[in-house]
């Protein structure tokens, strides 16, 4: 039975952000969740798959209580996903064991990822310190349009048209259920007519060119993130297109200036006034969904 934990729902810039004096940063660092927001990461729970690794999934990991990791896998290169592939010492080492005799974790690697892991930040290097060298991992390349089997749940990593990187989301099967997961990067993205339905799609609510309550502008007509990134008024046409049963919404930047309650006004006002888009909702950490 899958059961998805999501374990961190901030963005590139998680909140509160070091340095940061801004309501929302204050407001999370007094209260703590749902104002606070790891760096981006999904467990799903049954097949035990971990979904990135932001350089805070230990404390993610820590406070959600996991204990077990059945396999890992990255949705795209960019650090606020990879910066914590150091998790794996922590997981699988006992330091002073002699001989060593570390545990392994299965990591599934997209092709377009692995290709972006050989150019980017010595992330091919580090796959292979922590694989071929310290045997604390297993890699394996899945070719586009292959898929992985873990515990009965089929795992079909599905390449995204983003520019910004060669990015996947994740589509699980088990049994009738079927669900998205696409931790970041939608820019460009039309969901094809022949992607079947889902129970439950999980989507990056992407940026917040304008204020989701008032419509003000928030990030300027020229800047060029707007070239590179979805915004949330795009993702919500992709909701639609889409039409899971329910959609929740991820990936929450700290820049966009959205706290939990502002987020839940949002979340009442879309499902008054744009009924057509189903339950939608938003991520806060540690949420718990079963599809
Ligand atoms: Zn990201
Ligand atoms: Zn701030």
């Amino acid at each position: 039975m899958l059961r998805i934990e999501f374990l961190g729902t901030g963005g590139a810039l998680s909140t509160p952000r070091a340095g940061c004096d801004c309501r929302i940063c204050a407001e999370a660092r007094a209260r703590g969740v749902p104002y606070s927001r790891n760096g981006p990461a999904i467990f799903v729970h049954g097949p035990d798959l971990l979904i990135d690794t932001p350089e805070d999934i230990g404390h993610s990991l820590n406070r959600a209580n996991i204990k077990r990791i059945g396999a890992v896998t990255w949705s795209h290169w960019h650090p606020d996903h990879t910066a914590g592939m150091r998790i794996f010492e922590a997981l699988n080492v006992r330091l002073w064991d002699w001989p060593p005799q570390p545990v392994c974790t299965p990591v599934f690697i997209p092709q377009g990822v692995q290709a972006d892991f050989e150019q980017w930040m010595g992330l091919a290097e580090q796959i292979d310190y922590l694989g071929s060298q310290h045997g604390l991992i297993k890699p394996a390349v899945v070719p586009d349009g292959g898929a992985f089997d873990l515990d009965g749940v089929t795992v079909e990593p599905l390449r995204l048209p983003a520019a910004a990187a060669k990015v996947y989301a994740f589509i699980l099967s088990e049994g009738d259920k079927r669900v998205l997961i696409a931790p970041d990067e939608l820019h460009g993205w039309e969901p094809p007519d022949d992607l079947g339905h889902f129970d439950l799609a999980i989507l990056p609510m992407g940026l917040c060119e304008f204020d989701p309550l008032t419509g003000a502008r928030r990030i300027p007509a020229e800047h060029p993130i707007l070239g590179l990134e979805a915004t949330f008024r795009q993702t919500l046409e992709m909701v639609r297109a889409l039409d899971a049963d329910k959609t929740i919404f991820v990936h929450i930047e700290e820049p966009d200036q959205q706290s939990y309650d502002d987020l839940m006004t949002v979340q009442r006002e879309l499902q008054r006034q744009q009924p057509d888009l189903g339950k939608v909702s938003f991520a806060f950490d540690r949420l718990s969904v079963m599809p």
